[in-house]
């Protein structure tokens, strides 16, 4: 196959610029509602994006958010997205016990149900905390009935990462009849080091040439990269607060101003459609 021909898929972590896993420290779920909401404002301009360069994607909604904002989430299904979960309140997986991780996963699925009527076939943990600490979090979704999940990123990380984990879409586990794919964050394989690529903060902070690279690279080796980022990321006006981040720094509000201009280069340079159908397309179609 082409390179130019391979079909991407593109994804969006529907969450608000203060519900983020760098801010956990300062920011209380419980003061969520404190902070000024921009998630229906920015998930709307992406749409708009979207709609422009005519490219579908998966939308992980975090579900605070559509409990508040049932519409935002009609109206991203409306523009022919497929809508997934990534979860409730944002609490890291390997933070979680196995209960508490259940409850919040069932909870967010209810909720989109209650939305739309259909469940959804998709999960991505909080920043990809699916690591080797948390690898029963994928039996707990095979239970509660997903298809895939998208949250384990290859790498090595402080926060997140599998380094020796596959690359591309394979069943990582399996019950009886039923298989949960995983769709694994895209990196560029360079000797024997995974380079991540991804999305989010790799295409925000890293020159749009890298990206390119790297995903002309995957599509090479005959396979799709997976391309996620945020609302908040095309949203250099949003509030700031002061944080120490996760990593002893932050990287929240760098380059969000040149965001835009490197996602509008990706959509024109590259074929996109959502998670789901990029697994059908490659035989991981789920009965
Ligand atoms: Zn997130």
């Amino acid at each position: 196959m082409n390179a130019t021909e391979i079909t991407n898929a593109f994804s969006v972590d529907v969450e608000d610029w203060y519900q983020v896993s760098d801010f956990e420290a300062q920011v209380r779920l419980e003061d969520w509602d404190k902070y000024e909401s921009r998630v229906v404002e920015n998930t709307r301009r992406l749409l708009r994006l979207l709609a422009e360069f005519k490219v579908k994607g998966t939308f992980f909604i975090l579900t605070w958010n559509a409990e508040r904002y049932p519409g935002l989430v009609e109206e991203i299904a409306a523009d022919g997205h497929e809508v997934a979960t990534h979860g409730y309140a944002h609490r890291l997986v390997y933070e979680q016990g196995r209960d508490l991780y259940k409850q919040d996963l069932e909870r967010s699925q209810e909720i989109l149900m209650g939305v739309l009527g259909d469940p959804v076939k998709g999960y991505r943990a909080p920043s990809f905390s699916v690591t080797s600490r948390s690898m029963w979090a994928l039996e707990v979704m095979l239970e509660a009935g997903l298809k895939y999940d998208s949250s384990i990123f290859p790498v090595q990380d402080p926060l997140y990462g599998i380094p020796g984990a596959l690359r591309f879409p394979f069943v990582i586990h399996q019950s009886g009849d039923r298989k949960l794919v995983e769709f694994p964050m895209t990196t560029a394989k360079v000797g024997s080091k995974n380079l991540p690529l991804g999305g989010g903060a790799y295409l925000r902070l890293l020159p749009y040439h890298y990206m390119r690279w790297g995903m002309r690279r995957v599509n090479r080796e005959g396979e799709p990269a997976l391309v996620y980022l945020h609302p908040w990321e095309i949203d250099p006006d949003q509030p700031r607060i002061k944080t120490r981040g996760k990593r002893g720094f932050s990287t929240h509000y760098l380059r969000l101003e040149a965001m835009e201009d490197k996602l509008r280069r990706l959509l024109s340079e590259f074929k996109f459609a959502p998670m789901s159908q990029v697994l059908a397309e490659r035989g991981w179609d789920q009965p």
